[in-house]
């Protein structure tokens, strides 16, 4: 398993594995990998000839005061979880390589940015100023670095997931998207590496999150129409952890991310919920089809 460090060297790796008429799939992450990490791997493994792992803690999508500083950097282990499952290459980059021009006198940042409209109004969207613009610009920039005719990414960040693949549609880039199954510990809470923060009281109260998606989703299964009785019912399991503090809990479109007013028989809807454990947040959801009348 190679590591790559710079923009050239991933792109030369790439060049190489495209002339030998190899299928290229790339992983982003930021490290600190989990099984559900590992996971999309594994889909990378079957989808692709040869995969790439990018671990890359991108500053541009934490806001001032967010985990920047604290997010967990674990390269070595890192590599010790993908040893065993047929890694090709790691492309871990130096900020300076992924922003050349970040901090100099001359040029204090990106001029370039990638910005999907709208589709971030709501959800994380509306609590994290510029957060999204910052993972469309870094994953564009990934894709250029890797060249991957296929890219892995998790159902987990579904709004993240939504907003990229818009972006790869709407630029016309030439790369397939594949959104992986949330991985979950036993008790429904989905595996992150921001879970690493929380006490063991908050890590058993936070499978609320799970329950309170599923309640959703197995009330429209049920019939329910009203998307905000949805909401209510997400926010009533919520609140049975007492140490929670619900940021949200919405119902949206899966492809718009707008709300729904109505749910529409066949429409496929999501729904999402973020809550803060003390200074951690953590995100689940769960992407569902309203029942045929
Ligand atoms: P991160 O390192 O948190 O930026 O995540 C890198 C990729 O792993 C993203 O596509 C995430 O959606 C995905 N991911 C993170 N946690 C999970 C999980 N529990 N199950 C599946 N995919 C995940």
């Amino acid at each position: 398993m190679d590591v790559l460090r710079t923009v050239d060297a991933m792109q030369n790796f790439s060049d190489a594995a495209m002339r030998a008429g190899k299928r290229v799939a790339l992983v982003p992450t930021m490290g600190a990998l989990h099984d559900g990490h590992l996971a999309l791997v594994r889909r990378a493994t079957e989808e692709a000839d040869v995969v790439v792992v990018s671990i890359f803690v991108n500053p541009t999508q934490f806001a001032p005061g967010e985990d920047y500083d604290e997010y967990p950097r674990e390269l070595d282990a890192d590599r010790e979880k993908l040893e065993p499952l047929d890694v090709d290459a790691v492309f871990a980059p130096p900020v300076s390589e992924m922003y050349p021009d970040a901090g100099s006198e001359r040029m204090p940042g990106s001029l370039t940015w990638v910005d999907v409209e709208r589709l971030d109004a709501h959800l994380c969207g509306a609590y994290r100023d510029n957060h999204f613009r910052g993972v469309t610009t870094v994953v564009a920039k990934l894709l250029h670095a890797c060249k991957p005719d296929v890219a892995v990414f998790g159902r987990k960040d579904a709004q993240q997931f939504v907003i990229l693949r818009r972006m790869v549609k709407d630029l016309l880039m030439d790369v397939e998207m594949i959104g992986v199954p949330t991985v979950r510990e036993p008790s429904g809470l989905a595996q992150s590496s921001r879970n690493e923060y929380l006490s063991d009281a908050e890590r058993e109260q936070a499978a609320v999150l799970y329950e309170a998606v599923t309640t959703a989703k197995a009330r429209v299964k049920a019939g329910e129409q009203d998307p905000q009785a949805l909401v209510r019912a997400m926010q009533n399991a919520l609140q049975q952890a007492p140490d929670a503090q619900v940021q949200y809990a919405e119902v949206v479109d899966a492809d718009t991310l707008q709300p729904v007013e109505h749910l529409e028989s066949g429409q496929e809807i999501l729904a999402a919920v973020a809550v803060f454990f003390g200074d951690t947040r953590l995100i689940d959801n769960a992407f569902m089809y309203v029942p045929e009348a």
